[in-house]
């Protein structure tokens, strides 16, 4: 059993998604706002490929059929302590 959603990708290591060149992706500078916000945000990065000039936001994480089973695992864990709390303190406390 695994309990991570989200799964660290490494772009620099991926191919490229416009030659699909592998080791040619390098992290780039933001030039506008919306990739300050894109950055900033750390979900993502901007790349560019030194071979064929490619450039674009590459995500920095990725789910797999596994993140869901364990968020599902998640929600079902906190549903039941809160419920479980629920009748703590209504049992405890209630009128
Ligand atoms: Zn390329």
């Amino acid at each position: 059993m695994q309990l991570r959603i989200f799964f660290k990708t490494f772009p620099e290591t991926t191919r490229c998604p416009s030659c699909s060149k592998i080791g040619t992706i390098r992290r780039s500078r933001t030039k506008n706002s919306f990739e300050a916000f894109v950055k900033f945000t750390r979900l993502a990065n901007l790349y560019k490929c030194r071979e064929c000039g490619w450039r674009g936001i590459l995500k920095k994480y990725m789910v797999n059929k596994y993140s869901f089973i364990t968020l599902f695992f998640y929600i079902v864990l906190v549903v039941s302590v809160a419920y479980v709390i629920r009748q703590v303190l209504l049992n405890n406390f209630g009128s």
